[in-house]
């Protein structure tokens, strides 16, 4: 399969691809989620203590479901704030221990590495993740297998927002209205540096989103 150098060059080779609820691009890795006029806010790296309760507010007041893929370390560094995001009603997937790059790991620790952080998730928030994104969204087919033989769907996105090398709301902005297709997967972060351009900007791509009539959905527990 195509093994992905670096999650930018991913996004880009995903976006195109047009796939039905259950179908896969690889034998094990899903990008988009049906045809319809829904879409998937999608978090990564969090929680952070700055950022989070941020997205958090805003997602609550715009009544707006997300999907939160957060790091072992930081659900343990923030536990109320994990905790928060399962009671308000958001879905918590996996993103690693500590965002370690996979192919550079063995079978065993990538499949340590995700039974640890499934783990802390559920020791803290009394829930376990359903759904499991690489770091970088760099995986390899086996690796895939191997995450999905232990319960778990991989997802990547359709979306780059790019917020993560962003130096400013409005560039957020235009890569996710430019790029936006119906059953979108967008990948946003609550967790980097540059988050403080995603706050300014999530309220304005909701807005924007609905204007032209899509909705919001967590991702779904069943496939
Ligand atoms: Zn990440």
């Amino acid at each position: 399969m195509r093994k992905c150098i670096l999650g930018i060059v991913c996004s880009l080779v995903m976006v195109g691809f047009v796939l039905g609820p259950t179908q896969t691009i690889d034998a094990q890795v899903l990008r988009q989620i049906g045809h319809d006029k829904t879409v998937y806010l999608t978090f990564d790296d969090g929680p952070s203590k700055r950022y989070t309760p941020q997205i958090l507010d805003i997602l609550s007041a715009k009544h707006v479901p997300a999907t939160f893929f957060v790091l072992g370390f930081r659900v343990r560094e923030f536990p109320a704030i994990a905790r928060r995001l399962v009671v308000e009603g958001h879905e918590i997937g996996n993103h690693g221990y500590q965002h370690d790059f996979l192919p550079e790991k063995t079978a065993a620790w990538v499949a340590q590495d995700v039974k640890r952080t499934d783990g802390t998730i559920h020791q803290v928030t009394g829930s376990y993740p359903k759904y499991y994104r690489p770091p970088g969204g760099l995986i390899t087919d086996n690796e895939a297998k191997s995450i999905v033989s232990l319960g778990h769907p991989v997802i990547l996105w359709t979306v780059d927002s790019e917020d993560w090398k962003a130096n400013s709301a409005d560039k957020i902005i235009r890569h996710v209205m430019d790029q936006i297709q119906p059953g979108a997967v967008i990948l946003m972060h609550d967790g980097v540096s540059n988050s403080r351009y995603t706050v300014e900007a999530l309220p304005k791509i909701i807005d924007a989103l609905r204007a032209q009539g899509y909705h919001f959905a967590r991702l779904p527990q069943s496939l």
